[in-house]
C-alpha cells in the first residue's frame, strides 16, 4: 500500500470508527446468523492479485460487520465486559504503527521501562503491596499459567525444568468450586493433570470454605500428595463471589503452599478504596492477576500479572541462547522471561494512554457508577414479583431467575429460565448470558462497557420483565 492510500484510508477509517463508537447501539448486539452465513460469503481460495483496499472495506462492511456480536454495544450484558475506548484505541494505532516487538530492554526500551512504570502505577492504584512486581501478559490463562510452572518449580527445586516429571511428585491444586475454567486448563498445560486440581466447596455466598481448604489438604497430606498451590478468586465468572482472602493466606502460609489469587474481573474495582475489604490479606499472597481489558477501559489484550518472588519467575522461564545476549542484561527487565512467549507486543502504551486519560479519578468514577447500577437491578429484581435473585451482588453483575406463579419444580424452573434467555438474546436488543449456581440456572447481568448508562440498565430491565410475562408456558411447566 502506497502511503498516500494508507493516509487517506486511515481518515476514512477513523471517520467509521467514532461513527461506530456514537452509534453502536444501532446494531443488534448479536447477529441473527446461523453458523456458516459468514465463510459462504468469502471466496475458497486467496486472491492472486492485490485489491484496492476501498473493495477490502467494502466487503468489510458488507460481510463481515452484520456478522460481528457487538461488545461496546451500550446493553451488552453478557460474560464479563471487554475493554475498549478512545485512548485505548488511539495508543492501539500507535502501537500497530510501530510494529515493535518488546521481547527484551534493547529492542524496544521504552517500551520496556513504560511496561515497568505502568505496572508501578498499577500496582498502587490497586493498593497491592510494594512487594509485587508487574508484568503485562497476554491474558488471565496465561498468568495463572505461569504461577502454577512458577510454584512447581520452587517446589521441586528446579528440577522439572531441568529432567521433566520423574514419576514421584504428586503435587496438589486447590481451587473452589467456582472457580474459572482457566484452572483446569492450566493443569493440563502445566503436566499438574486435572485430577490432581481440588476443587473445595463453596458456602452459601459461592465463596471458598477456608475450613474445607484445611481438611482437604491435611487430607492429602495424609495420603501422600504435597500441597503446591491454592488459587483463590475475588469475583468469580459466574457471580463475583469473592474468596475469604486472608483465611486462605493464613493457610497457605501454614502449608507452605504457593496462593495465587485470580482477580481477573473484579480486581479493577480494587480502585476504589471502599472495596479493599475484598483483597484484605492479598499482602500475603505471593501473585494476583488483574485484566485491565475486561473492566478498565483498555482493549484486549492487557493482563497485569503481579509476582512476589520476581527471582523465581525469572529463573522458571529464563533462557538465554547467544543471539539474545545484550549489554544490559544485568540492568533491565527483560520480559521474555517473564512469561510464556518470547515475542510481546507494546501493551504497556494503552495502559498510559488509558490511566492519564481518565485520570485515577476518572477510573474511579466510572466503576462506582458501574457498582451502583449492579446495586439498582439488584434493588430492582428484589421488589419484583416473580423474580428472584440468586446471588449476593457485591459489584455490578446479577444472577437472578424468573419463577411464575405457581411453579415449583427446579427442572421446570431452570427450562423456563433457559427459554427465557434464549427469547430475550434472539431480540438482537440486549444480550445475557447463564450459568449455573449449584443446579439452579441463572441468568447473568452486567453492565461495565464505557457507554453504559443506567436508562440502558433500566431499559434493558424493562425488556427482561416484558418477555418473562408474555413467555408462553406450556401445560407441562404450569404441571
Ligand atoms: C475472564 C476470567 C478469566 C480468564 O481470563 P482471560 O484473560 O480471558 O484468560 C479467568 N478468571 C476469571 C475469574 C475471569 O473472570
Amino acid at each position: 500500500m502506497e502511503t498516500k492510500e494508507f493516509r487517506q484510508s486511515a481518515h476514512q477509517l477513523v471517520d467509521w470508527m467514532a461513527d461506530y463508537m456514537e452509534n453502536t447501539s444501532r446494531y443488534e448486539v448479536k447477529p441473527s446468523i446461523r453458523p456458516g452465513d459468514i465463510k459462504k460469503q468469502l471466496p475458497s481460495a486467496a486472491p492472486v492479485e492485490g485489491e484496492a483496499f476501498s473493495r477490502i472495506f467494502d466487503d468489510f462492511n458488507k460481510i463481515i460487520l452484520p456478522g460481528m456480536t457487538h461488545w461496546q454495544h451500550p446493553q451488552f450484558f453478557a460474560y464479563f465486559p471487554t475493554g475498549a475506548s478512545g485512548p485505548s484505541i488511539l495508543a492501539e494505532m500507535l502501537s500497530s504503527t510501530l510494529g515493535a516487538q518488546c521481547m527484551i530492554w534493547l529492542t524496544s526500551p521504552a517500551a520496556e521501562e513504560l511496561e515497568e512504570r505502568m505496572m508501578e502505577w498499577l500496582r498502587d492504584m490497586l493498593g497491592l503491596p510494594k512487594s509485587f512486581t508487574g508484568v503485562i501478559q497476554d491474558s488471565s490463562s496465561s498468568a495463572t499459567l505461569v504461577a502454577l510452572l512458577t510454584a512447581r518449580e520452587m517446589r521441586s527445586g528446579y528440577s522439572i525444568n531441568q529432567k521433566g516429571f520423574e514419576g514421584n511428585h504428586r503435587f496438589r491444586v486447590y481451587t473452589s468450586a467456582q472457580a474459572h475454567s482457566s484452572v483446569d486448563k492450566d493443569m493440563k498445560i502445566a503436566g499438574l493433570g486435572i485430577d490432581n486440581l481440588v476443587k473445595i466447596e463453596v458456602d452459601e455466598t459461592f465463596a471458598m470454605k477456608p475450613d474445607a481448604l484445611r481438611k482437604a489438604i491435611d487430607h492429602d497430606l495424609q495420603n501422600g500428595f504435597t500441597p503446591l498451590c491454592v488459587v483463590s478468586t475475588i469475583g468469580t465468572t459466574s457471580s463475583t463471589a469473592i474468596d475469604p482472602i486472608d483465611s486462605i493466606s493464613t493457610i497457605c502460609k501454614k502449608y507452605s503452599c504457593w496462593h495465587h489469587i485470580d482477580a481477573s474481573y473484579a480486581g479493577t474495582a480494587l480502585l476504589l478504596p471502599e472495596m479493599r475489604w475484598m483483597s484484605k490479606g492479598a499482602e500475603a499472597a505471593d501473585s494476583f492477576v488483574v485484566n485491565p481489558h475486561k473492566w478498565m477501559f483498555t482493549n484486549f489484550d492487557c493482563s497485569a500479572y503481579f509476582v512476589k518472588d520476581k527471582d523465581a519467575l525469572i529463573k522458571t522461564f529464563g533462557i538465554l541462547p547467544e543471539y539474545l545476549k545484550t549489554p544490559e542484561d544485568h540492568l533491565v527487565n527483560n520480559y521474555r522471561d517473564w512469561g510464556i512467549p518470547l515475542g510481546r507486543r507494546f501493551r504497556a502504551l494503552k495502559l498510559w494512554f488509558v490511566i492519564r486519560s481518565f485520570g485515577l479519578k476518572g477510573l474511579q468514577d466510572k466503576i462506582r457508577e458501574h457498582i451502583s447500577y449492579g446495586q439498582w437491578l439488584k434493588e430492582r429484581i428484589a421488589g419484583t414479583p416473580n423474580f428472584q435473585l440468586l446471588a449476593p451482588v457485591p459489584l455490578n453483575l446479577v444472577c437472578f431467575r424468573f419463577v411464575p406463579e405457581g411453579i415449583k419444580d427446579e427442572g421446570s424452573l431452570n427450562e423456563i429460565n433457559a427459554k427465557l434467555l434464549s427469547s430475550l438474546n434472539a431480540t438482537g436488543k440486549i444480550l445475557l448470558t447463564q450459568t449455573k449456581l449449584g443446579h439452579t440456572y441463572a441468568l447473568r447481568f452486567v453492565g461495565g462497557s464505557e457507554k453504559t448508562t443506567l436508562g440502558d440498565i433500566q431499559q434493558g430491565w424493562a425488556l427482561v420483565e416484558k418477555m418473562a410475562t408474555s413467555l408462553k408456558l406450556g401445560k407441562k411447566d404450569l404441571g
